[in-house]
């Protein structure tokens, strides 16, 4: 369907309103032009709504489960009443727990920390960094990386014939993506988590890139755990959530040490300090927590909920066909993907371009157009060297044609609920004339990164 008609089909929504959808900036060429932030899988805009309530919230911000005041009291309800929220959202069991955090980094790393002794790990080597590193810091965790799977059958398969391997009755974790933030690829989570619990393992899905374009639903999925990041949700403000099964949590010394985790301190007689710390999720949420963070969660939650996320995802679904189908049509230009081209997938899609350094596409693509997109190797560096099929080639950053070899790095285009269809135009429209014409500037590297010229 052409984007100009998605508007007005009824099975999908408006864009929802962003913060910065107004934002002018410089052309390089001369002129300006509304911004096209092409970037959210690294962090998307706020809300409007969100700002707005956090805003609303703003005058009467206090203290959380630590003040007797008015305002004390209400933030403190605030923040609890977000943690339901939160629950809802990801359609939490009975029992589980939603624990704030800073981030999905955050998450996984306080997963890590409460691992049973003796834990296994399994985890795919196409995963975040974030995903992919925290278990080996774990002090007696095994880890096994699961090789690049080309299918979501062989993924399943994969995971079957290394968890066959293990000794059954010792405890054991599988980390999954829900979508890959290079490919955007959906991956069979709910495949893995039948095949995680079928051999006595627990799972944790890394929803980074899948809950801010998909419903998550813990218990419809069967996950163990969930992590994801605000600033990936519409909610920018420094919080992240881990939700999930409450006994590995309830069971492991707290995450960090202090106020709030603690539910009554004692010293001993001979000088020591006896510590009793809180079963619930305050266990690991030590320090006065960010409530605005976790307001701006619960409100993008509420938000996408309201808006129908059907109608976000076949809105989103359409924008992505038109991204593919406008790649496809520009000569040279490859479109990365693990499980082929007609994977499902979310708003994200990276390529490379016959000639061209992915860093130079990307900085003409802002330097010229106003669209901001990323280049590099996004956090995966392992996925990425598969995909692109080799280690050798042109550093990231650098400008001009590439030396010999191929390509280092790709470039990354990504957008959902807020993106209007104009960004996605202009951007199919800049790949094909930058492929057809050339930069119309001249580029440089400097300092890691290719820039327009300006010295000339
Ligand atoms: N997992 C995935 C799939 C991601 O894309 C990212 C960030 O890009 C992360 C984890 C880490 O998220 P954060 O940087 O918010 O901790």
């Amino acid at each position: 369907m052409p984007v100009a008609t998605l508007a007005a089909d009824q099975s999908v929504c408006a864009p929802l309103p962003v913060l910065g959808r107004d934002v002018r900036v410089p052309l390089v060429t001369g002129g300006e032009v509304t911004y096209a932030a092409l970037d959210y899988a690294a962090s998307a805009p706020a809300l409007q709504r969100v700002w707005d309530d956090v805003a609303a919230y703003a005058p009467y911000y206090g203290s959380v489960h630590r003040g007797a005041g008015y305002l004390s009291q209400l933030s403190t309800d605030l923040f609890e009443n977000s943690r339901a929220a939160v629950a809802g959202f990801l359609g939490c069991r009975e029992g589980d727990q939603v624990v704030f955090t800073r981030s999905t980094t955050d998450s996984l790393n306080l997963l890590a920390s409460v691992l049973p002794v003796g834990c296994r790990v399994f985890v795919f080597e196409t995963e975040h960094h974030a995903a992919l590193l925290p278990w080996g810091r774990a002090s007696d965790a095994e880890v096994t990386c699961l090789d690049a799977p080309r299918t979501p059958a062989q993924a399943v398969e994969t995971l079957e014939r290394a968890l066959a391997d293990r000794d059954p009755y010792g405890p054991a974790l599988v980390v999954v993506t829900g979508a890959s933030n290079v490919t955007g690829e959906l991956w069979p989570v709910r495949e893995l988590a039948a095949a995680a619990h079928a051999h006595g393992a627990r799972i944790v899905l890394d929803a980074a890139q899948l809950a801010p374009h998909h419903p998550v639903d813990i218990a419809e999925l069967d996950v163990d755990w969930v992590a994801f990041s605000g600033h990936k949700l519409y909610a920018p403000f420094g919080s992240g959530v881990l939700a999930g099964r409450a006994d590995w949590l309830r069971d492991a010394e707290p995450y960090l040490a202090g106020g709030g985790a603690s539910r009554s301190v004692a010293r001993r007689a001979d000088g020591g300090v006896d510590v009793q710390w809180h079963e619930s999720a305050a266990r690991h949420e030590a320090g006065s927590p960010n409530v605005i963070g976790v307001y701006a969660i619960a409100s993008a939650c509420k938000a996408l909920g309201e808006a129908g996320f059907d109608r976000l995802v076949e809105r989103e679904r359409q924008l992505v066909e038109q991204v593919r189908t406008g790649l496809a049509a520009v000569p040279g230009v490859r479109v990365l993907s693990l499980f082929g081209d007609d994977a499902p997938r979310v708003g994200v899609l990276s390529f490379v371009v016959d000639g061209w350094n992915s860093s130079h596409f990307a900085a003409a693509l802002s330097a010229e157009y106003g669209i901001g997109v990323r280049d590099g190797l996004f956090c995966a560096h392992p996925l990425v060297r598969t995909l692109l099929g080799g280690e050798d080639g042109t550093e990231p950053g650098a400008c001009g044609a590439p030396d010999e070899g191929a390509t280092l790095n790709a470039i990354r285009v990504s957008f959902g609920a807020g993106t209007p269809d104009e960004h996605v135009e202009r951007f199919v429209r800049a790949v094909g004339e930058l492929v057809r014409n050339g930069a119309r500037w001249l580029y440089r590297t400097e300092g890691g990164r290719c820039v327009p010229d300006t010295s000339a």
